[in-house]
């Protein structure tokens, strides 16, 4: 039995223990003040939770009994990022073999890097994990130009653009889920990660119990694997189909060349990683927390058409911080541009110091 952690990266060996401190602090501050925005799933008792402390490793199998129990260890630990199973199960701190699996809500998983953006050349960033320099290049340097280390790190950056596109991607999935699975818009809930997504979860108890072939196969829908020529999909499908592929395929209307299939499922399929979908053994970061690699809020989204990444997850203070920044590209937060850096001290607010610092871009300033 695989079983997977969630998508994170370590921050850079030059990380400093004052910093992780400095992160500590911040975070257990924002957990103490917004306690009451962390949403604690139903049946806590029968989930599995686990939690990331800042430079160290992941610590699973844990288990709360009710709500103020995880709020108390949440404000102890302070740790940089906090998960809990999307499965129930009969005994969660048990391994996984003997958990005892209940059932899963199925979730769905859109990350900015998993969709063809053209910025995506514009920021393909690397970072020399001996001496931090931050180099931009469209494939993996051999050795860093500055202290010629050979340990090169790829650092997940995002812009406007590929945010925008994450969410555009977790709109066409809320239509296929509504429009073509029948499931009722209100059962669901969708979640900016806290750093470059969407997580969209189906609080329809219909699909509680499926099995992961099953899974794959509504993931493969969506994404629109194995669809090869438009007018083979009704043979070809094995999901019901209301409209479907066809009518999406329709709109795109008269096209002055015969689109190839790429650029149709580019246009129009939901790139969704269908690695999380199927995993029903996973921990899901929790709403309501600060993500570990960006100190924004992964956070419930009412109005997707209306969000703004950039800017309503950003929920630590204004107050500045000298920070001692290696190097780091240019970014936005709450209307703000920053950088880019090199080898400064600029003093920052404090959700600009945390979103570098997190990323292992930066240090407390000595
Ligand atoms: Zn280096
Ligand atoms: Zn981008």
């Amino acid at each position: 039995m695989s079983v997977s952690s969630p998508k994170t990266s370590a921050s850079a060996p030059t990380t400093d223990e004052k910093t992780f401190a400095f992160l500590r602090n911040t975070f257990r501050e924002s957990e103490f003040r917004h306690n009451g925005d962390v949403e604690v799933p139903s049946e806590i008792q029968a989930r599995e939770f686990g939690y990331i402390p800042f430079g160290k490793g992941m610590i699973r199998h844990l288990s709360y009994k009710f709500a103020g129990e995880l709020a108390a260890d949440l404000v102890k630990q302070a740790p940089s990022s906090v998960f809990c199973s999307n499965a129930t199960y009969s005994n969660p701190t048990l391994p996984m073999d003997e958990k005892g699996w209940k059932g899963a809500e199925l979730i769905f998983d859109i990350d900015a890097n998993s969709i063809p953006t053209s910025c995506r050349a514009r920021h393909s960033f690397w970072t020399c994990n001996s001496c931090g320099k931050v180099i931009r290049l469209a494939e993996r340097p051999q050795r860093c130009p500055k202290c010629e280390g050979t340990s090169i790190t790829h650092l997940h950056w995002s812009c406007a653009e590929c945010l925008a596109a994450s969410k555009d991607h977790a709109a066409r999935l809320v239509s296929f889920l509504t429009d073509d699975f029948g499931v009722p818009g209100d059962s669901i809930r969708v979640y900016f990660s806290g750093n470059r997504g969407f997580h969209l979860h189906v609080g329809d108890p219909r699909f509680e119990a499926m099995e992961p072939a099953a899974r794959a196969e509504v993931s493969n829908y969506i994404k629109g694997t194995g669809l090869r020529r438009p007018e083979a999909i009704d043979e070809e499908a094995s999901v019901p189909m209301h409209g479907g592929w066809p009518d999406r395929i329709a709109s795109l209307g008269n096209q002055d060349q015969p689109l190839r299939m790429e650029q149709i499922l580019n246009a129009l399929g939901s790139k969704i990683d269908e690695s999380v979908t199927t995993d029903v053994h996973r921990i899901f970061r929790m709403p309501g927390t600060l993500h570990g690699n960006s100190g924004l809020l992964k956070m419930r989204v009412h109005d997707l058409e209306g969000f703004r990444p950039e800017y309503d997850p950003v929920v630590l203070g204004e107050e500045p911080v000298a920070v001692y920044v290696q190097g780091a590209p240019v970014f936005n937060l709450r209307g703000r541009a920053f950088g880019p850096y090199s080898d400064e001290e600029p003093e920052i607010p404090l959700y600009a110091a945390a979103y570098l610092m997190t990323k292992g871009l930066a240090r407390v300033a000595e």
